[in-house]
């Protein structure tokens, strides 16, 4: 019994020192071996303290060099995965906008300088109104059309400042007798925002 007992003893002895027995390389064959052994169990080399110190030093020296390549290598994986991810953003990005720009038609932004195209549009428009209201026969009003007798804002909407714009046109409409006279207006009104315009002065209208 006690035999046995000793037995198994020098057995898990013998397991945990191999356990913790570290493995150096023969400086010679440069075959593995056990860092205890007084010569190389292959070559028969005569391994000195020294001589396993500086082979010790050397396998924790090829360990970190093994870990420090294999850590780069992952890290140069993550930034060649990082780049393959910023491409394919890029590119669904792209690929979205060009869809974007193809399916729907290219917004246009209302310019809301005073001197503006737009205002002057807004300003004509307004002017128009005014005037109907000091025709004898407001429904007959013509003030000619985009494809003939054109009236273009730009040339008959002056800009006077100060959210003030001079309109002078004409106006085809019915006297009191039912027959189509022109008229020439001219108007000064002013923009208050909000789509809020006044006139300035009573308009001038002179019949042709
Ligand atoms: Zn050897």
């Amino acid at each position: 019994m006690q035999f046995w007992f000793c037995n198994w003893g020098v057995v898990g002895f013998c397991f945990l020192r191999e356990k913790n027995m570290a493995l150096i390389t023969c400086p010679e064959c440069k075959k593995r071996i056990s860092e205890t052994a007084n010569s190389c169990q292959n070559c028969g080399f005569q391994l000195s303290p020294e001589i396993v110190a500086k082979a010790k030093k050397d396998e924790k020296a090829a360990l970190a060099f093994a870990f420090r390549r294999e850590h780069k290598a992952k890290k140069d994986e993550k930034i060649a995965n990082l780049v393959i991810l910023i491409v394919i953003a890029g590119i669904i990005v792209f690929v979205y906008k060009c869809a974007q720009d193809g399916s729907s038609p290219h917004r246009d932004t209302v310019n809301t300088s005073p001197s503006s195209i737009d205002k002057k549009i807004e300003a004509w428009v307004m002017a128009e109104s005014f005037v109907k209201k000091y025709l004898k026969s407001p429904g007959t009003a013509s003030f000619g059309g985009l494809f003939s007798n054109y009236q273009d804002p730009r040339t008959h909407v002056t800009y006077l400042g100060n959210h003030i714009y001079q309109v002078q046109g004409w106006v085809d409409s019915q006297n009191s007798f039912g027959a189509t006279v022109r008229i020439n207006f001219l108007l000064k009104l002013k923009d208050n925002g909000n789509d809020n315009w006044n006139l300035l002065e009573t308009p001038v209208l002179v019949e042709q």
